[in-house]
């Protein structure tokens, strides 16, 4: 499961507010985008779905339980940002196996998990390599390993793309498409970049200085975008 609801969701940094009351309901399984220009909100918004960022007011559900005052490791939720470090003198096995040895797992356990996180992103001939020793793309890929070994409710990325060249963000969009199709797990990717909007999401939520400006599908925020806002950040042709 890992359906999650927003109500009336606002953050404040001192008497800044950034977050402008947010209600957003996601169906477990979805893959829903928050787009918007830089400074928008978007990192803040999904920092607060992860816990990480208080919730100034408004409340947080995940499977239809309040988790607005749950720290980050009751959620079952987990983040894939931009920048990961990977810990250089461990093995990818390793580094995607930390976490659970960390919280005690039973070795055959950490050693399935890790396998069947391995196959799932391809990363099965790597397992013995250190980082240094990978290309970026399969970095990332083993960054995204150490969520899979967690079996997340739901995964929340925050730009992971960013820093990888042309060629290979759109081969990793396409890996993150097919992990989404494998596990079916819920996800929300933030993300500035349209095309990753359009090609990824079931749903996409425009964000414009914290207030959702509209929520569609892709085909609908093309054909029907509600404002010029909208038009202009999807590249509808109108
Ligand atoms: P985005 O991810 O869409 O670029 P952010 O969520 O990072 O936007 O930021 C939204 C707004 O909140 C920005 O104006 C940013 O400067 C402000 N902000 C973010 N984090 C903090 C913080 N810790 N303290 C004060 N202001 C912050
Ligand atoms: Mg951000």
């Amino acid at each position: 499961m890992g359906s999650i609801t927003l109500e009336a969701v606002e953050k404040w940094f001192g008497d800044v507010q950034v977050i402008k009351g947010v209600d957003l309901e996601i169906k477990d399984g979805e893959f829903v985008i928050f787009v918007g220009p830089s400074g928008c909100g978007k990192s803040t918004l999904l920092r607060m779905i992860g816990g990480l960022e208080e919730t100034s007011r408004g409340r947080i559900l995940i499977d239809g339980a309040d988790v607005t005052a749950q720290p980050p490791a009751k959620r079952g939720l987990t983040m894939v940002f931009q920048s990961y470090a990977l810990y250089p003198h461990m093995s990818v096995a390793e580094n995607m196996g930390f976490s659970l040895k960390t919280a005690g797992a039973p070795k055959a356990e950490i050693a399935e998990k890790v396998t069947h996180a391995a196959q799932v992103l391809k990363l099965e001939p790597y397992l013995e390599r250190r980082p240094k020793d990978l290309s970026g793309g399969q970095r990332q890929r083993v960054a995204i390993g150490r969520s899979i070994v967690r079996d997340p409710t739901a995964f929340l990325f925050d730009e992971p793309l960013s820093n990888l060249d042309a060629a290979l963000r759109v081969e990793m969009r396409y890996e993150i498409a097919k992990l989404h199709q494998t596990l079916n797990t819920t996800m929300i990717y933030v993300t500035h970049d349209q095309v990753e909007a359009m090609t990824l999401a079931d749903r996409i939520v425009v964000l414009e200085a914290g207030r959702i400006a509209q929520i569609g599908s892709p085909k609908e925020l093309y054909e029907h975008p509600g404002n010029l806002f909208v038009a202009q950040f999807i590249g509808s042709p109108k």
